[in-house]
């Protein structure tokens, strides 16, 4: 599957916004509202992730709250899939399934309707999409959650990976990994 050259990748980190100390001291935030408002930036990323995955067989692009959504539901209109949105808990109006994860402190849980995979076909082919990939902590129990939905996560993508926090390294027992951009 296509991936990007280093100069493309240059072009497309430049245009991603690092916040010192939000949302606390010692985290560097990836702010990606300056790709979003960079049309060429925004169209660019978009015709890769389509290049990619337009020949995949992708029935759903699963996007996880908040971001998640803007990449996957552009994705879907793009290539064709369904859009399926993976939320925080208490937000989906309908019958949910559920998992949780532990974070630094405590555990966080994500949700997804019942339904959200019902089509013809007998194991349908999920593609996961956020943002970034930090702890991992998110993204494995979106997976987790994607396969008690009855389906099959092809892929968990994302647009930055924070490669110094490993955080795809549980994930990759369970699905293929894929980001565009990777910082250390
Ligand atoms: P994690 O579960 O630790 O992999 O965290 C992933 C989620 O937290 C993603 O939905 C990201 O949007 C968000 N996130 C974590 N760290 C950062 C960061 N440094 N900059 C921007 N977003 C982050």
């Amino acid at each position: 599957m296509k991936t990007l050259n280093q100069s493309d990748k240059d072009y497309l980190l430049s245009t991603i916004r690092d916040i010192k100390d939000f949302p606390k001291p010692g985290i560097v935030f990836k702010d990606i509202t300056t790709l979003l408002a960079d049309t060429r930036a925004f169209n660019f990323l978009m015709d890769h992730l389509a290049d990619r995955y337009e020949n995949e067989d992708i029935d759903f692009i699963a996007g996880i709250e908040a971001r998640g959504f803007i990449f996957g539901a552009a994705l879907a209109a793009k290539i064709g899939g369904s859009f399926v949105p993976i939320r925080k808990p208490g937000k989906l109006p309908y019958t949910t399934v559920s998992e949780k994860y532990s974070l630094e402190y405590g555990v966080d849980e994500v949700e997804i309707h019942i339904d959200a995979f019902k089509c013809d076909k007998k194991e349908p082919r999920v593609l996961l999409i956020d943002d970034l990939i930090a702890t991992g902590g998110t993204a494995t129990a979106a997976v987790s959650l994607i396969n008690k939905a009855g389906a099959k996560c092809v892929e968990a993508c994302f647009l930055l990976n924070l490669t110094f926090l490993q955080g795809d390294k549980e994930i990759k027992e369970t699905t293929s990994v894929y980001s565009v951009l990777e910082v250390d």
